[in-house]
């Protein structure tokens, strides 16, 4: 579950990249935060990640209140978050399955447990026959899939992904967010952070629009008309 609650973010300069964001994500979800460059999604996805903190009002993760987590409950709220960055964050000298397992080494997994998770996750991504590739060999699809994989390692409530189709082909992205709707379908909530409105439209899902720091529409999938009449507004 996320919370926004009255948030304002101000960063040292003055710029103020969100003002009164108030919203609230739960559990089982799927859900698109969508905004023009330069709208506020970079914020609003640092702040869950706690990379940034709230100027003002509170962010709230899977239960924790990020202005008051302590340090060592970070790694446990970061967990329960499974992340595919736009720019996919793999490392180029280990092979898929070493960067995935990486993901779990860093917490201390008994390897075993890594042997049988590592495998079943990059078959859920359809890559399992990949294990052995170096990043650069792959496709951005598949290195896509890869961050997915890793992203799914420890089993995270949420999911967020940011800008899915923005690095991939357009016929990819199709599978991207195939496979994110299968995820959801088992009950992990989803968040599409993008500004391809198409993308949006094309899904029939919640979607939330920042403009200029604002949420400036909320609607449910089977609201067809009033996503483009908000991005219009919004240009
Ligand atoms: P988006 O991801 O939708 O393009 P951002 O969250 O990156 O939007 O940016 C929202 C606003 O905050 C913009 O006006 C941007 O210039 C400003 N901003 C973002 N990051 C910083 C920063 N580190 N320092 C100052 N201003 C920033």
């Amino acid at each position: 579950m996320i919370e926004f609650k009255n948030v304002k973010k101000v960063y040292p300069g003055g710029n103020v990249a969100l003002h009164d964001v108030s919203l609230k994500i739960d559990k089982g979800e799927f859900v698109f935060v969508l905004g023009h460059s330069g709208a506020g999604k970079s914020t609003f996805l640092k702040l869950i990640l706690h990379e940034e903190e709230a100027t003002e009002g509170s962010v709230i993760v899977n239960d924790y209140d990020l202005s008051a987590i302590k340090n060592r409950d970070i790694p446990y709220m970061r967990r329960s978050l499974g992340v595919v960055f736009q720019d996919f964050r793999l490392i180029p000298t280990m092979t898929a399955y070493d960067n995935v397992a990486f993901a779990m080494r860093v917490t201390n997994t008994p390897e075993k447990e890594i042997r049988k998770r590592v495998p079943y996750v990059l078959g859920l991504v359809g890559l399992a026959e990949k294990a052995r590739s170096y990043p650069p060999e792959l496709s951005g699809g598949e290195q896509q899939r890869i961050s997915l994989a890793r992203a799914l390692v420890h089993s995270p409530p949420i999911i967020i992904a940011d800008e899915p189709t923005g690095n991939i082909d357009p016929e990819l992205s199709v599978e991207i967010m195939e496979l994110l709707t299968a995820i959801n379908k088992v009950g992990v909530t989803v968040v599409v952070v993008t500004h391809e409105q198409d993308l949006a439209a094309r899904f029939h899902k919640r979607t939330i629009y920042i403009d200029k720091g604002q949420v400036i529409a909320d609607t449910q999938g089977d609201t067809l008309s009033s996503p483009s009449h908000a991005m219009e507004v919004a240009k």
